[in-house]
């Protein structure tokens, strides 16, 4: 394995602050799988929170359906209500 890059070179990788050559070196390296390394980047990544971000989709979409059901009983109330105040046939206007 090539020898570790140092720590300051890390670091500006890791806010990606690294020309291309330095970015290059220091990928080519974690690409060999050298963990040491690799934790510290790790570091310097955002946390991703999928568990979360779909919780909240989930969250959204079981509101909507909700919605839906209760505009859906609306609208039936609504067209019953219509049926039976319309004027019945023969009427004249
Ligand atoms: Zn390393």
């Amino acid at each position: 394995m090539d020898r570790h890059p140092n720590r300051k070179l890390l670091s500006r990788f890791g806010f990606g602050r690294l020309h291309r050559r330095g970015n290059q070196e220091v990928v080519r390296h974690l690409l060999v799988g050298c963990e040491e390394c690799q934790q510290v980047t790790s570091r310097y990544l955002p946390v991703l929170e999928y568990g979360a971000a779909f919780d909240r989709a989930q969250g959204e979409v079981e509101r909507r359906q909700i919605e839906l059901i209760a505009e859906r009983a609306e609208a039936g109330e609504l067209l019953g209500s219509c049926w039976h105040s319309r004027p019945s046939v023969g009427t004249s206007w």
